[in-house]
């Protein structure tokens, strides 16, 4: 990508380099878009204004403000937009790809694309301790460079899952599910990288090329029938950009491994929970993923015995985006300044006004930020987060 120097050749590039980017064209300046926006409110251009502002030849005003980074790439403008518009992975990404390559990007997000280049993980750990969550646990966890076995699962684990403490809870539930279930599975643990989606939809293209190298050379590297990720963005990434760049390989999100051994798990789960849950879609399986992974995780949870499945306002395609993804996550400090709101409390809010004791989840952003946001909006006696992994691993028996 070069740096463009004006609203035309902007509009050309987006055109030219994204998927169906030249549907630009067929904007109606609905507002759809700006309106379903969590962050419509606070953005100086929002996407609808967007549009307007490069129609009217007009770039320099969209590249000085710094309103896009308040876009945590929900694709909620996405998903409503009549004229089909690739607004998410498209427009906005290129917004940002302009702004990074004048170097006009927050420091924590700056850190994370430092770390990712140097460490190939967003959160600055070695990648020599990518599988010490794996020491001291009960579940032995099958490393492949050290087993050279072929596998059913190659797991990829992926960067918070890996390192940080929270989500490590999740990991280990996921093990655990695996073991029950006799899945013959491995890890990549220190050859694993980012998988990149963040930089993808941070207009960091790139980074992201070269972690998709780096990954897809990994995964060549062994026999497995299939990848299965933690991370709904890992799943997104692999299966819809990865392709792009010439790397295919077949891949499930966790949620759909596990409703596909729904039968077997109802027979393992024993342990009754006795608790209303809500479920929150994340973006990344639902409207970032053609809308089509909403029912699996709904059906898991309902197969958890005592488990009672109640509904937010928004769910599905309206679901609420936790503020985490696009770069969202290293974001947090400059959207409490620009906006002064965090969608994540407000998750909370819908879920306790929907009588749920407990928030389940399927991404892991979401543990830590929603765990962040019952504190924050003082619910901690009202409800906890667990993702749906940890409710299934409590469910077994034994
Ligand atoms: S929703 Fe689509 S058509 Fe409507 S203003 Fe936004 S980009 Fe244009
Ligand atoms: S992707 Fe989400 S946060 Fe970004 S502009 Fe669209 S609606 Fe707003």
């Amino acid at each position: 990508m070069i740096q463009v120097e004006s609203a035309d050749q902007f509009l050309k590039q987006v055109s030219g380099s994204v998927a169906e980017g030249e549907r630009i064209r067929l904007c109606i300046q609905c507002g759809s878009c700006s309106g379903v926006c969590p962050f419509g409110l606070w953005m100086e251009f929002p996407p609808q204004a967007i549009i307007a502002s490069l129609r009217a030849g007009e770039l320099k005003p969209l590249l000085d403000t710094d309103s896009i980074w308040l876009c945590v790439s929900c694709y909620a403008c996405t998903n409503v937009c009549p004229a089909k518009i690739p607004l998410t992975p498209g427009l906005l990404s290129s917004v940002k790809a302009e702004k990074l390559m004048k170097s006009s990007v927050p420091t924590e997000l700056q850190d994370a694309l430092v770390n990712a280049r140097k460490y190939g993980n967003t959160v600055g750990e070695s990648p020599r301790k990518r599988a010490d969550w794996t020491a001291d646990f009960t579940v032995e966890v099958p490393i492949l460079a050290k087993t050279k076995k072929p596998v059913d699962v190659l797991w990829y684990v992926g960067d918070y899952p890996s390192y940080h403490a929270r989500v490590q809870q999740v990991t280990r539930a996921t093990a655990k599910i695996f073991k029950a279930l006799g899945v013959s599975f491995g890890i990549l643990g220190p050859e694993e990288q980012s998988d990149g989606d963040v930089f993808h939809l941070a207009g960091e293209r790139g980074l992201f090329e070269l972690l998709a190298s780096k990954n897809a050379k990994t995964f060549e590297k062994y026999e497995f029938k299939e990848i299965v990720t933690t991370d709904p963005h890992a799943y997104n990434t692999f299966k819809h950009e990865y392709p792009k760049l010439g790397y295919h390989f077949p891949v499930r999100h966790y949620a759909q491994f596990l409703h596909a051994h729904l039968n077997r798990l109802r027979s393992l789960m024993k342990n009754k929970l006795e608790a209303r849950v809500a479920y929150h879609d994340p973006c990344g399986l639902g409207r970032a993923n053609d809308n089509h992974i909403y029912q699996e995780p709904r059906e898991i949870i309902e197969a958890i015995p005592g488990a009672e499945l109640v509904e937010m306002g928004h769910n599905r395609t309206t679901s609420i985006c936790c503020g985490g993804g696009g770069g969202g996550m290293w974001l947090d400090g400059f959207a409490w300044e620009k906006a002064g709101t965090r969608t994540s409390e407000w998750r909370i809010l819908e879920a306790v006004a929907a009588g749920a004791q407990i928030l389940a989840v399927a991404c892991p952003y979401e543990t830590p930020r929603f765990d962040d946001a019952v504190k924050s909006t003082n619910h901690a006696k009202d409800i906890v987060v667990k993702d749906i992994a940890e409710l299934v691993a409590d469910a077994l028996q034994g």
